[in-house]
């Protein structure tokens, strides 16, 4: 066993540090199985005073480190190449719940549904609820500004956290923003909130809870085209009604789903389907709900079924937030990619995505955000066969480039991590580049805090001449 391995079992005790490679194995990767790195330690600190210790060790050894909540994420953020990888599962704490004043105080390996959970009996929820919200922390949620079916109504990760406590690369402690939801001085919440676990260590989050509405009406709407969905989406939008989510799946996602145990009677002969959801006062939502059923039929929808009773809401949703783990079946990889455009780009980037796909020789299955345009073309594989994996990572590229071509961006939640590097300059010139390298500089100037993500090192000259950490 390495020194530093004994020093950790120090603070966190014998059992919460792993380094055989068996033990490290299921910590090779990610939600994104196409990329595998070894850490060359894992810790697992059981409390704040634990966490604050392991970093200020790594400080003194000069070693650097990848935060990792679930380990969930898509986009290869947690991975440790060569680093120490502090697990934060072990901070699972709601530490208060405020019902008076809507907010929470959780530490960060509190489980997304968990605190929704806690906040049922007082009549709210924690709004931002990824799909992943059944595995997935509120620290990787915070890291990654996390969005969700309900953040086209709600907002993302960032609009619903108000503080955070958190230990620096160097060890220190400092507070970022207040639970009194003022704003004084810069905005460095703002600038933490994202920063894919570059800036340190978080050790607790202070969120606002928000009330559960009044009545929530879910519709599933079928469409023959994907154009006619998209015109839908586009529609719904257009006429002032703002759904609390608006989601659209294509075929081969629907499929998939149909065949999966997460089956939601979805129509198998659908070329598409938005899920639909309006919630608000109990006064208004019927008549929302009307004009949204009669948007979707006039844009060429098949039929449009509202559920009749929670049960039925839940089945359809089950459907959505268990797509991904679906397609499992399809085939033993899958990426799962997220960019950004602006929706009335829908139906001609469909398209394009569908040309890609077709050239590639590959299935791209869509299930997506339609409402904020946020795309999710996913691609099953085999990670195994080289020219498969040569293939998807061209489509990839191609359709990186199609969307940013089209207006739009290479992520809309998930994150840059390592797979979405080489796609940084398409969005940002070498300046905007060195200018978040000295950002970043600012919180780690040793470079130790998640190394080699989000900025491609060649674009910061500094740092690509200076020693990398160990
Ligand atoms: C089936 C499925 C569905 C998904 N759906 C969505 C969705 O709808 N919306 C969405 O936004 N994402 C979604 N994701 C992606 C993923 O769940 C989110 O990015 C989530 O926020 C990651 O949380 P995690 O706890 O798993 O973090 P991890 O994957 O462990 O880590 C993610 C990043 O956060 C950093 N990090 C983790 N904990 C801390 C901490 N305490 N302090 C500092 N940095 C930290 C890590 O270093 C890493 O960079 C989905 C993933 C899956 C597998």
């Amino acid at each position: 066993m390495i020194p530093l391995a004994r020093e950790l079992q120090d603070i966190v005790g014998a059992g919460w540090v792993k380094s055989g490679s068996s033990d490290l194995l299921a910590y090779t990767s990610d939600g994104l199985p196409g990329y595998r790195r070894d850490p060359l330690l894992a810790v697992f600190p059981g409390s704040r005073d634990e966490a604050i210790a392991v970093v200020q060790l790594l400080a003194k050894r000069n070693v650097s480190f990848v935060p990792r909540g679930a380990g969930t994420g898509l986009s290869g953020g947690a991975l440790a190449d060569g680093s120490v990888l502090i697990g934060m599962q072990r901070l699972r704490r709601i530490i208060e719940l405020d019902a008076e004043n809507r907010t929470a105080r959780v530490e960060p390996g509190v489980v997304n549904v968990h605190l929704t959970r806690a906040a049922t009996p007082h009549g709210l929820h924690y709004a931002p609820d990824p799909s992943s919200q059944s595995a997935c922390t509120i620290g990787g949620n915070v890291a990654e500004n996390a969005g969700g079916p309900h953040c086209l109504k709600y907002g993302v990760t960032t609009n619903h956290v108000l503080a955070l406590t958190v230990v620096l690369p160097d060890g220190v402690v400092v507070q970022l923003g207040s639970a009194t939801q003022e704003t004084e001085g810069y905005d460095l919440l703002g600038t933490f909130v994202g920063s894919e676990g570059c800036f340190g260590l978080v050790l607790d989050v202070t969120v606002r809870l928000t009330p559960n509405p009044e009545a929530v009406r879910t519709m599933l709407a079928d469409f023959t085209t994907i154009d006619a969905a998209a015109r839908a989406t586009s529609d719904i939008v257009a006429s002032g009604i703002v759904p609390a989510a608006l989601e659209m799946m294509d075929a081969p996602t629907i499929q998939a789903v149909e065949s999966s145990i997460y089956a939601a009677g979805y129509p198998v002969d659908a070329a598409a389907v938005l899920l639909i959801e309006l919630d608000g006062s109990a006064a208004g939502i019927e008549a929302d709900a009307e004009r949204v059923v009669a948007l979707c039929r006039s844009a060429g929808a098949r039929r449009v079924e509202v559920a009749a009773d929670e049960t039925q809401r839940q089945r359809l949703w089950q459907g959505r937030k268990k797509a991904f783990g679906a397609m499992g079946r399809v085939s033993s990889h899958l990426v799962v990619q997220d960019a950004v455009i602006p929706r009335t780009q829908l139906p001609a980037v469909l398209r394009e995505i569908a040309a890609v796909a077709a050239e590639e020789r590959l299935t791209v299955c869509n299930v997506f955000h339609a409402g904020d345009g946020n795309l999710h073309p996913n691609i099953p594989y085999n990670a195994n066969d080289p020219d498969e994996s040569a293939r998807v990572h061209r489509a990839m590229g191609r359709i990186m480039q199609a969307c940013v071509a089209a207006g739009g961006s290479v992520t809309g939640e998930h994150g840059i991590g390592l797979d979405k590097l080489d796609y940084m300059p398409l969005i940002f010139s070498d300046e905007s580049l060195a200018a978040m390298c000295r950002v970043r500089e600012v919180f780690d100037p040793g470079r130790r805090a998640n190394p080699g993500k989000v900025i491609p090192v060649r674009a910061c000259r500094e740092w690509a001449l200076a020693p990398a950490a160990r």
